[in-house]
């Protein structure tokens, strides 16, 4: 049975003491919400926050907390990074890797994502692998190219064992932070090409179970059009995950 997903990735935004309040304020709203129990939901905020927003989001059904990326090594000397271990010590369930924003600004590489995705499987926390090509790339008719490369590279060594414990997320780049949103016929066709990329490498039993969100100004006015897709899981949800209502009215839009 697929998973039904939603994750707001709050990025490099609100500070502490806007922080807290509007976590109150969605999980609020979710505790009068029947409709949101059985949707998976995840925070990802700024690191600083997992620990305060683990304790938050405790008791409340299917609602956990993930890290925006970890360091590629397990441990050393390596200023500044975070492990994927010191984040589950934190409380955190899942880690984004490979967002289209640590692929272009931080030129992340194919082969730094696969060894991310290791050490997020490893110790035992679900990756949230983020997939998609740029406009260049679309205008070019290359897309299927792209990201069939991006998940060959970083996700394709893996055993099937392995490989079910991911969770994808294809976000093509012109429509992240933009406005401008797939359409659910450009979503539905790119999430069906992914499951046939799955089949060929691992079977139809893994290609029908693993759950592929779809990100890029999703918002609470589009996504259950999104959402209704048949290979579409769930989002994976930027600016829009910073406002309490209309994230919980993303996750309404899940289809029951
Ligand atoms: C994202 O950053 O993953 C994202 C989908 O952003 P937005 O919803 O703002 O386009």
């Amino acid at each position: 049975m697929r998973k039904k997903i939603v994750a707001g990735n709050w990025k490099m935004n609100k500070t502490y003491s806007e922080a807290v309040p509007l976590m109150y304020e969605i999980k609020d709203l979710l505790w009068k919400s029947k409709k949101a129990e059985s949707v998976i939901k995840i925070i990802v905020p700024p690191y600083l926050y997992i620990h305060d927003f683990y304790e938050t989001a405790k008791g409340l059904k299917n609602l956990f907390v993930g890290g925006q990326n970890c360091a590629y090594e397990e441990s050393g000397a390596y200023t500044g990074e975070v492990s994927a271990s010191m984040l589950k010590s934190v409380g955190a369930n899942y880690i984004i890797i490979g967002h289209s924003e640590r692929r272009s600004f931080f030129k992340e590489t194919n082969a730094e994502l696969k060894k991310k995705t290791d050490i997020t499987l490893k110790q035992g926390l679900t990756p949230i692998f983020c997939i998609g090509e740029t406009k260049e790339k679309r205008e070019a008719n290359e897309h299927f190219n792209v990201v069939e490369t991006q998940i060959s590279e970083s996700l394709f060594h893996l055993s099937t064992e392995e490989f079910q414990k991911c969770v994808l997320a294809y976000e093509p780049v012109w429509a992240i932070g933009t406005g401008l949103t797939a359409t659910s016929a450009q979503a539905q066709e790119m999430h069906h090409y992914i499951r046939s990329l799955i089949e060929k490498k691992y079977s139809k039993p893994v290609s029908d179970n693993i759950s592929i969100l779809y990100g890029g100004s999703c918002n609470e006015k589009n996504a259950a059009e999104l959402f209704a897709c048949p290979d579409v899981d769930g989002g994976l949800i930027g600016g829009a995950a910073l406002k309490a209502k209309e994230f919980v009215e993303i996750i309404h839009s899940i289809p029951q």
